[in-house]
This record gives structure tokens, sequence and C-alpha cells, in this order.
């Protein structure tokens, strides 16, 4: 059997995760489902729909005890470190999508700096 010998070449490169607070961001929403019979409410932006729903549940269901809560939550994650990012532009605009180091809008969010790893570009390669 020919042996085979893989490589694969990394480099570390700095990101950031932050919620998205932008104007245009998914919104956040809350479900709950019952654990005993899997019926669930439909997502909602505020939280108290998801709990009267619980509570309907629960009083048609006198034996389902248990729920689950859903949160959605949109997040964005940029190449670089929080101390990278360019204060927010006056009038609103954003950078083209096609820009990977687009800043986040200083939103009073602290943003969590995290190392992620990525294959390198092929040239980087060792021959
Ligand atoms: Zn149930």
């Amino acid at each position: 059997m020919e042996s085979v010998s893989p490589r694969s070449v990394f480099r570390f490169d700095t990101w950031t995760l932050q919620a998205d607070r932008e104007p245009d961001a998914e919104p956040v929403t809350y479900a709950m489902r019952c654990v005993v019979c899997g019926a669930a409410s439909e997502p909602a932006e505020d939280f108290l729909d998801a709990q009267h729903w619980t509570f309907r549940h629960a009083g048609r269901n006198p034996s389902h005890h248990t729920y689950r809560e859903t949160v959605n939550r949109p997040w964005r994650a940029w190449r670089g470190h929080p101390r990278d990012a360019l204060p927010a532009q006056a009038d609103g605009a954003r950078p083209a999508a096609s820009d990977t180091t687009r800043p986040p809008r200083s939103d009073g969010i602290r943003p969590a700096p995290a190392e992620a790893v990525r294959p390198a570009p092929a040239d980087t390669r060792p021959s």
C-alpha cells in the first residue's frame, strides 16, 4: 500500500466576533419549545410572546413542565483586532460588502478577539 503524506499549512489570524447591532441586522428572536411534546412557539422579537405561549401551553397540558428557549442573535466576525476598528461613519455609510476587513461600528459593545485558523494561501506552501 502506497503511503500518503498529507501536508497542510495554516496561518494564525486575529478575528473579532461581535453581536450585530447595526440598524439592518436581523432581529434577535425568542422562541420556546415544549421538551415533552415538541410543540413550539413562533419566533418573536419580544420575549413576552414566547413566555405567554409557554403559559398557554402549560395551562392546556398540565403535565408539560419542561421547556427549551431558542434565542437567535445575529453576530458579525471580521479579520482584525477590536482596537483596529475605525470610528463609526457619521452618515451611517458602511464599507463595501467585499471589504473583508470591515470594521465594526462603535456601539458600546466590547467585542471579543479570538484566534482563528485558516488555510494559508496556496503560494505560501513550502515546496
Ligand atoms: Zn407540550
